[in-house]
C-alpha cells in the first residue's frame, strides 16, 4: 500500500489495487479446508488454518522471492530515490566471495526477468506468488509450474538467504503472526459480516491465505490478488503492526469483496459522465476504517483513527475531493440512512475529478 519508508500516497495506492481480475494461468490447487470454529489460542500454530477468515503463512520461498525482488528494485533505483524512501539494500558484509557471487547472480536474473514488472499487475509475478505460496518444504523447492531458470535462480540463492537473513526475517514474521492472528480472530466475526453487508458480497468459503514476508518490495506494505484471494503483507513495516495493521488485514481481505461496489461506482461515473479516478478504493478504505473503528469501540477501544486519516491518504492526489463526499454521502449509507444506490449516486455527483483527466489508476 505504498513504497517503503514513506506513508503511502493516494496516487501510489491507486496503482496498487486496481479492480482487475488476475486471471493468471494458475496451477490448480486446493486451499486448506475452512474451519468453521475457532480453536483456543493454545492450539494455534503459526502456519495452520485456525480461523474461518484468515490463514497466516510464514513461507521460506515466498520470503526469498520477495527479498530478491526488493534487492532487484533497489538495484534499479538511483541513490537519491533510495535515500528519499529509506530503502537500504540488505548488507552483504558477512557473505563469502562465493555467496556474494551466487546472490548477485540471482539479483541479475531477477533484473533480467522482472525489472519494471509489477507484483500486483504482472500475470507471471502473480502466478509465481501463488505457486510459491503453496510450497510446503523450506528445504526443497517444488518446481511444478515454475520456469526452469527461475527455479535454478531460487535454488542458487536459497543457501545464502537461509544462512544470512532468513533467521531474522522468520523471527519477525512469526512475531507478526503472533501479534496479529489473535486480534484478527477476535475482530473478524465483528468486522467481516459488516464488510460483507456494506459491500454486498460474501467472503470466500475458504480462509484468505495471508503470506507474511519480511519485505513486500515495490508495493511496500501489502497487496492482494484474486481468484483465489491471496494477501502478501510485510512484517517489517511499522504501519502493519498494532491497530493500523489490524485494519490493513481487513482492508486487504476486503479487496476480495469490492467487485460489486467498484462496478457500481464505475457505472455511475459513466452514467454521470464523470471521471472518478480510484474513488472505489477510497470507498473501500473509508468503509473498512469506519467498521474497524466501531468494532474497536465496541470492544472497549474508542477513538481509533482509521488508516486513511492517520496516514494522510485523503491529503494526496484526488483524495482531498473524496474525503468530504465520503463523509457526506457514504457515511449515511453506513449509518443505515440511505440506500447503496443513492449513496453511490450522491458520491459520484460530489467527487468527480477534472473532466478529461485520465484515471489515476493504470
Ligand atoms: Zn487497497
Amino acid at each position: 500500500m505504498g513504497l517503503e519508508g514513506v506513508p503511502p500516497s493516494a496516487s501510489l495506492l491507486s496503482t496498487i489495487r486496481l479492480k482487475m481480475k488476475v486471471m493468471a494461468d494458475l496451477r490448480a490447487f486446493l486451499l486448506a479446508i475452512a474451519l468453521a470454529a475457532f480453536f483456543p489460542l493454545s492450539e494455534m500454530d503459526a502456519s495452520s488454518p485456525t480461523a474461518k477468515y484468515y490463514e497466516f503463512h510464514d513461507n521460506f520461498w515466498m520470503n526469498l522471492h520477495h527479498t530478491l525482488f526488493r534487492e532487484m528494485v533497489a538495484g534499479q533505483m538511483d541513490e537519491q530515490t533510495k535515500t528519499k524512501i529509506g530503502l537500504v539494500p540488505v548488507s552483504d558484509a558477512g557473505l563469502s566471495p562465493e555467496e556474494k557471487q551466487a546472490w548477485t547472480s540471482a539479483i541479475h536474473h531477477y533484473a533480467d526477468a522482472f525489472a519494471g514488472h509489477r507484483l500486483l499487475f504482472d500475470d507471471q509475478l502473480v502466478t509465481i506468488n501463488n505457486l510459491l505460496g503453496q510450497e510446503k518444504d523450506p528445504q526443497k523447492l517444488n518446481p511444478d509450474g515454475l520456469p526452469d531458470d527461475f527455479v535454478k535462480c531460487l535454488e542458487t540463492a536459497a543457501p545464502v538467504y537461509r544462512n544470512h537473513w532468513w533467521p531474522d526475517h522468520q523471527k519477525a514474521n512469526e512475531q507478526f503472526i503472533a501479534e496479529m492472528q489473535p486480534r484478527v480472530e477476535e475482530f473478524a466475526p465483528l468486522v467481516i459480516p459488516q464488510i460483507e453487508r456494506f459491500l454486498g458480497m460474501k467472503w470466500a468459503s475458504q480462509p484468505l491465505q495471508v503470506d507474511v514476508t519480511y519485505y513486500v518490495a515495490e508495493v511496500g506494505s501489502a497487496y492482494t490478488t484474486e481468484d483465489p484471494g491471496h494477501t502478501t503483507i510485510a512484517s517489517s513495516r511499522d504501519d502493519n503492526h498494532g491497530l493500523p495493521g489490524l485494519e490493513t488485514l481487513f482492508h486487504e481481505g476486503a479487496h476480495t469483496l469490492t467487485d460489486k461496489m467498484a462496478s457500481a461506482v464505475w457505472g455511475e461515473c459513466k452514467r454521470q459522465k464523470k471521471e472518478c479516478g480510484d474513488l472505489w478504493h477510497a470507498v473501500q478504505f473509508y468503509t473498512v476504517g469506519v467498521i474497524v473503528k466501531e468494532a474497536l469501540a465496541e470492544r472497549g477501544t474508542p477513538g481509533y483513527v482509521p488508516y486513511a486519516y492517520r496516514f494522510g491518504l485523503y491529503e494526496r492526489g484526488d483524495w482531498p475531493k473524496f474525503r468530504p463526499a465520503l463523509e457526506r454521502d457514504w457515511q449515511p449509507y453506513l449509518d443505515g440512512k440511505s440506500s447503496f444506490d443513492e449513496a453511490i449516486s450522491n458520491l459520484v455527483r460530489d467527487v468527480a475529478v477534472a473532466d478529461g483527466r485520465p484515471p489515476a489508476s493504470p
